[in-house]
C-alpha cells in the first residue's frame, strides 16, 4: 500500500502570474504570460499519529517558492538560444534576433534552459525537495505545474533515504 498527501495549486491558491518567451517557437516566441498554479503530490510513510507531513507545512514551502516568480518576467539562464547583458538596472535579452531591455527588479533569472512548464516543474520540485529534506516521512513526490487551466507538465523525484 502506498498513501499519498496532495494539493491542488488552483484550490490552494498556490499560483503565480508570469511573462515569458520561449524563443524556439514560433508562438511562445513573442512575449507572453500565464497564470501558473503548483500542484503537488507526497508519497510517504504515516507516522504515529497517521500523517505523512503536515499540509500547512507543505504550502507555506510551495507560496514561499512561487511568490519569487509572480509579476516576473521568467528569464532561463541556461538558455543556449538566450544572450544575457547586465547593465546598471537592466537586463538586456537577446534572442533569435530580438531585444529585449527590461528592468532587472521586474525579472527573475532561473537556473534552468528553458521557462516551458515541464522545465519549470523541474525547478520547483528541486526547490521544494531541498527545502523538506528533514521530511524523513517523504518517499516520492510529484510537482505539476499548469500553464492556465486544463494543460500542465509534471515531475517526479524519488528520495533515496
Ligand atoms: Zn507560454
Amino acid at each position: 500500500m502506498e498513501s499519498y498527501i496532495t494539493i491542488d495549486g488552483w484550490n490552494a491558491k498556490i499560483r503565480f502570474s508570469s511573462a515569458h518567451v520561449i524563443p524556439e517557437y514560433e508562438k511562445c516566441g513573442r512575449l507572453h504570460g500565464h497564470t501558473y498554479a503548483v500542484h503537488v503530490k507526497v508519497f510517504g510513510k504515516t507516522d504515529e499519529k497517521g500523517i505523512i507531513m503536515d499540509f500547512a507545512v507543505l504550502k507555506d514551502v510551495l507560496r514561499d517558492i512561487v511568490k519569487k516568480l509572480d509579476h516576473r518576467i521568467l528569464i532561463p539562464e541556461k538558455s543556449s538560444v538566450v544572450i544575457l547583458e547586465k547593465e546598471n538596472d537592466s537586463i538586456k535579452v537577446t534572442s533569435l534576433g530580438k531585444q529585449y531591455v527590461f528592468p532587472a527588479s521586474d525579472c527573475i533569472l532561473l537556473p534552468i534552459n528553458s521557462t516551458s512548464a515541464e522545465t519549470l516543474s523541474k525547478y520547483i520540485l528541486e526547490q521544494v525537495a531541498e527545502r523538506l529534506s528533514s521530511e524523513k516521512q517523504i518517499e516520492k513526490m510529484e510537482i505539476g505545474v499548469d500553464e492556465g487551466f486544463g494543460q500542465g507538465a509534471w515531475t517526479t523525484k524519488t528520495f533515496e533515504r
